[in-house]
């Protein structure tokens, strides 16, 4: 991770950042510190950025345009915390307990970033347990998500092929809520993981031990796969949302709302609405009653965040 004063570069990625410290890895392969040239400019993890050497670091001279960015929002704002995502890696467990409206926060975002998401169930070693949480699971491949079941302990702890297969040529955003054993995963599909971790969260943080945030990983450098490993599940944000285009991001209502009598059909309460016909219905054309609920709860809340948006004007 020194810097290499010689090179005068031009593309490289954001594999982590602390504050305004950043680590980028240029397209040779060479790691260097880096700090941003503005203080307007924000890189997150995953950015393609343009930089130059300036002594014993770096300067991050631009942000290139990202494909797709996440967002996050902590107790004042919402920021930008991964970019340029092809898939999101979506981890529970049979245990404990994980809640469907999370899932579906996160869900809804990757639509709206049109990032494809796997959903994947850990911990099939508890059984029943698991067999109950895929039950509950199963109408998400009828949206078009895929969903596997594994086990990182057990009997089947070594078969990670299911994962690993999806995982190649792809930059891949791993989430899930805490407990459902994100840092096996990722420790076992990247046996380096935790040193390096160490050794960014020093370099970022000059000597004290952080967990730094979102954090890329090669799994096949050659190959372009990578996962990258952030928290902040619970804060998934949903404030860029328009809550007028959210059944259009849940795909089980969104094949439904071409046949609403109004166009501009919230969903909610109008009449002839096709959404709230199918709430229920049986087959795979069917709403489940907790998903609706799900969407009168983002909606409410989607409405909220742009109200406060443009009350702030
Ligand atoms: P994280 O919070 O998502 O990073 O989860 P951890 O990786 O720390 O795992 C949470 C707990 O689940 C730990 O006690 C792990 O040992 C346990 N765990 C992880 N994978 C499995 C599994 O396949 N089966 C069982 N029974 N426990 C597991
Ligand atoms: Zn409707």
């Amino acid at each position: 991770m020194k810097p290499n004063t010689g090179t005068q570069g031009n593309g490289a990625r954001v594999i982590a950042s602390y504050g305004r410290h950043y680590l980028i890895e240029t397209d040779e392969g060479h790691r260097w510190m880096a700090h941003p040239r503005g203080k307007k400019m924000v890189a997150v993890c995953g950015d393609r950025v343009q930089w130059s050497a300036s002594g014993d670091a770096a300067v991050i001279e631009s942000v290139l345009p990202r494909r797709n960015c996440l967002l996050r929002r902590d107790a004042v704002r919402t920021k930008v915390f991964a970019a340029n995502i092809d898939q999101i890696l979506l981890l529970v467990a049979a245990e404990p307990d994980f809640s469907e409206e999370q899932l579906a926060r996160v869900l809804i975002a990757a639509e709206a970033e049109q990032i494809p998401a796997v959903i994947a169930v850990n911990k099939r070693d508890l059984g029943p347990a698991h067999a109950k949480a895929m039950a509950r699971l199963a109408p998400y491949p009828q949206m078009g998500y895929t969903l596997l079941g594994f086990s990182l302990q057990g009997p089947e702890a070594g078969e990670l092929d299911s994962i690993r297969s999806l995982l190649t040529e792809k930059a891949t955003l791993v989430l899930g809520p805490s407990g459902a054993g994100k840092s096996s995963l990722i420790n076992r599909l990247v046996p380096h993981a935790q040193a390096e971790t160490q050794e960014i969260s020093q370099a970022l943080n000059s000597g004290k031990h952080t967990t730094t945030r979102t954090t890329w990983y090669w799994l096949d450098r050659a190959r372009n796969s990578a996962v990258i490993d952030s928290p902040g599940f619970q804060e998934f944000g949903l404030q860029h949302i328009e809550a007028l285009a959210l059944a259009s991001l849940m795909p089980d209502l969104r094949r439904h709302i071409g046949h609403c009598r109004f166009h501009n059909c919230t969903h909610l309460h109008e009449p002839d609405c096709a959404v709230i016909a199918a709430v229920g219905a049986p087959g795979p054309e069917g709403i489940a009653p907790q998903r609706y609920r799900i969407y009168q709860t983002l909606f409410a809340e989607c409405s909220k965040a742009r109200e406060y948006a443009r009350g702030g004007r």
